[in-house]
């Protein structure tokens, strides 16, 4: 919505109504000039803001239909939703173990959704259901970020990422929160009604927590600052956002977002939360910590899943901030089997995208189990999770992919794990049956 301008003089402009002047009533929708933010004035009619926000989306919605004949009128914008059951199911065409995330993540967001249908009906006196915020907790790379991504394809749904690190309290020189939402608008093609029920990932959460609370932080300002300043848009507020985001546009029109339904999932690798849960846990019952931790990551997977709002506030997160995160869950670190099906399995893995490549220069890709095992390898000595598959498969393929158009009559291609250790190239199966490795 617009904010109000200054009126202008004879035909058209922004009114207000306020002081004397008789009221100024909207002439489509009949609402006055005090309950909207805008109010435009025409020779001899009214229109507010919110009219006009509808008349842009009827406009928006015809020139489509006209341009796309073949499509249907878009419906009134509804995140597709069946059950949790189904939500569920269909990450797990994306994402690799994480079980109880992935469930945690289901009910949460279809109650969001529930909710907000609900609200449409609801009298006054019912039941509010409070927005349920998500918390994931886990090591780098084991698909936090995916999970919100994925559920946002899912849904349909406007998404955008957050790094909280980039956050700063307002006043001071880097992103603030309004930033976030202005990129949220951005991906829902300025549809204020789809921005308004997107989800927004911000990654990176506990690296705002209190300095105090835990030194081994080093953050120049205070990270409270910033988690109060996020605490405003997840509670649920109306901000007025610049659309074209930062503070360096002073000029631009704001538009108001109302954060009320936007799910926001929130995500931290939380290095050192374990300890402190260990240390809660084995005063309470002697014994716990003592579980094996993940080679990979040092973090003991289970102690996470015992996670409580008393630790978060010890880690540094402040109570308000904990509180509107209702939903916690703890993402496991992945093991080899899970990073070797995560070459392989999704609808999308590395594998599969790279074998459709090949395919488009009519050659087919193979690549050895001990191939894939090696690459695994790699990736679990660098630490970073499923996050280095990428990397170490990329910078061999890259130079597979750069001779591969050049090369005659090649019909299949074969990795070896020498090919993945670089210490010689893939064997080229020609079309008269000869083999060729490239050292
Ligand atoms: P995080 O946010 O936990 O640091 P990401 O979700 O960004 O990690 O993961 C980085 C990449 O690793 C993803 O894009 C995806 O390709 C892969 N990945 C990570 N975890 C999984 C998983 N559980 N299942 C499938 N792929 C995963």
């Amino acid at each position: 919505m617009i904010k109000d301008k200054e009126p202008r003089k004879g035909q058209g402009g922004v009114r207000k109504g306020y002081g004397s002047e008789p009221p100024v009533v909207c002439s489509f929708c009949g609402r006055t000039s005090q309950e909207v933010n805008s109010m435009v004035a025409g020779p001899s009619a009214f229109i507010c803001d919110r009219c006009i926000l509808s008349s842009v989306e009827i406009l928006r919605k015809e020139i489509s239909a006209i341009r796309h004949p073949e499509k249907p009128a878009e419906p009134a914008f509804q995140p597709r939703l069946k059950s949790p059951l189904n939500i569920k199911e269909a990450l797990d065409h994306y994402v690799i173990g994480q079980e109880q995330a992935k469930k945690s993540l289901a009910v949460a967001v279809y109650n969001h959704y529930k909710r907000l249908d609900a609200h449409d009906w609801s009298s006054e006196d019912d039941v509010v259901i409070e927005k349920s915020n998500i918390l994931l907790i886990g090591p780098t790379g084991t698909g936090k970020t995916l999970l919100a991504q994925t559920l946002a394809n899912l849904l349909e749904v406007p998404f955008t990422i957050a790094d909280a690190t980039s956050l700063t309290e307002a006043g001071y020189v880097g992103d603030d929160v309004e930033t976030i939402l202005a990129r949220l608008l951005h991906a829902s093609d300025f549809n204020l009604e789809r921005a308004e029920r997107g989800i927004i990932y911000v990654d990176e959460i506990d690296k705002i927590a209190r300095k105090s609370a835990n030194v081994s932080i080093t953050r120049d300002v205070s990270g409270e600052g910033v988690q109060q300043a996020l605490l405003k848009i997840l509670e649920g507020s109306v901000v007025g956002v610049p659309p074209k985001g930062g503070r360096k546009h002073p000029e631009q029109q704001l538009i108001n977002i109302n954060t009320k339904n936007i799910l926001f999932i929130c995500g931290g690798a939380f290095e050192g939360l374990d300890k402190i849960i260990a240390r809660r846990v084995s005063k309470s019952s002697m014994g716990f910590g003592s579980k094996v931790k993940d080679k990979q990551t040092g973090y003991d997977p289970e102690i996470l899943k015992l996670v409580t709002q008393d630790d978060l506030h010890d880690y540094g997160l402040i109570p308000e901030f904990i509180g509107r995160l209702p939903v916690m869950s703890a993402l496991e670190p992945l093991d080899a089997v899970a990073l070797r099906n995560i070459l392989v399995e999704p609808k999308n893995a590395l594998v599969k995208q790279y074998k459709r490549l090949f395919e488009m220069d009519g050659v087919e890709l193979e690549f050895m189990d001990e191939a894939l095992d090696r690459v695994v390898d790699i990736a679990i000595e660098r630490g970073t999770g499923a996050r280095a598959l990428r990397s170490v498969l990329e910078n061999v393929m890259i130079d597979i992919m750069f001779e591969l158009p050049t090369l005659k009559d090649v019909q299949k291609c074969l990795i070896t794990p020498e090919t993945i250790d670089k210490t010689s190239g893939p064997v080229y199966e020609k079309k008269d049956g000869e083999e060729r490795k490239i050292a």
